[in-house]
């Protein structure tokens, strides 16, 4: 038997941005009603949604970065689940390793050539590349990128990620490093991180969460849209939100209102945790949207 690659996004270009996908992992994890809330009884899912289900009905989910190049510059979105940490309520992840550095390699960055790591939120499957366990210490993979997120989402959870045990060790491990060392600065919506690279306000499943949207001569072409879904499942129901939503209803009007959006622009979305082909277009489909990936 041959093993090939976890199913992951070809490189793509849109315009002069450059995208390739750090996949982490990719599987089925959860059933819907395990993790979403407000699914319609008795619902028919469209058939589009068929192939993001694996043969007993769990989601397949998939937990990576992306890494874009712009002019000069290389800019990392989100660093995943990471490797050695410590999640005993989730054995997929405890004390796991990745080829996820492998998938930087593949895209011909080292760490050190990263200039921005850009975090829309500081959950913990998306800072676990922050740092990496070394000489017994968790230290920066990013010593030389300044690193972006919001105040909001900063000061809520160095503040309270004890209250939450997913967040118990994440927040200690991969994102008080990169504090200490200085590393941090902050953004607001509206901010042009690079060329026709901006920030946009996606709070609501976490309190300060942000994403990027590119234009070129105004036109707005992409959007990095961090957790404004989890899986395709939102698209086909936009008010379904998650058991790890800070505003479940804040969340689903973010949604509904970017989908919307997206569909009217045409614009490519890059959805964090959609396996495989994750860029794709929204189409309004009845009451929600399909996703029509880009390939
Ligand atoms: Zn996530």
């Amino acid at each position: 038997m041959t093993l090939g690659p976890l199913p992951r996004m070809a490189p793509l270009e849109i315009g002069q941005l450059s995208i390739f996908s750090c996949l982490d992992s990719a599987g089925p994890t959860r059933k819907p009603e395990e993790m979403l809330r407000g699914l319609p009884d008795g619902r028919e899912d469209p058939d589009w949604l068929a192939p993001y289900f694996s043969d007993d009905g769990r989601m397949v989910m998939a937990y990576q970065s992306f890494l874009l190049r712009l002019e000069e510059r290389v800019i990392l979105v989100d660093c995943a689940v990471g490797e050695d940490g410590t999640f005993p309520a989730r054995p997929d992840w405890h004390r796991k390793k990745s080829n996820w550095l492998a998938h930087l390699g593949l895209a011909g960055v080292t760490p050190d050539e990263v200039d921005t790591v850009f975090l829309t939120h500081l959950h913990l499957d998306h800072t676990g590349w922050l740092t990496r366990w070394q000489d017994e210490a968790w230290i920066p993979t990013f010593p030389q990128a300044r690193h972006l997120t919001t105040r909001v989402e900063h000061e809520f959870w160095l503040g309270r990620h004890e209250e939450f045990p997913y967040m118990g060790a994440s927040i200690p491990d991969s994102v008080v490093p990169v504090d200490e060392a200085g590393l941090f600065d902050f953004v607001v919506p509206g901010d042009e991180i690079a060329p026709g690279l901006a920030v946009v306000d996606l709070a609501g499943h976490s309190p300060g969460m942000v994403g990027l949207e590119y234009r070129e001569a105004g036109k707005l072409l992409a959007a990095f849209n961090a957790d404004l879904m989890h899986h395709p499942l939102q698209m086909a129901y936009p008010e379904v939100t998650t058991l790890f939503c800070a505003d479940p209803a804040r969340a689903a009007a973010t949604r509904q209102e970017k989908l919307a959006d997206y569909a009217e622009a045409g614009a490519v979305m890059f959805c964090n945790h959609f396996p495989g082909d994750c860029a794709g277009r929204a189409e309004r489909d009845g009451e929600g949207f399909r996703f029509v990936a880009t390939r």
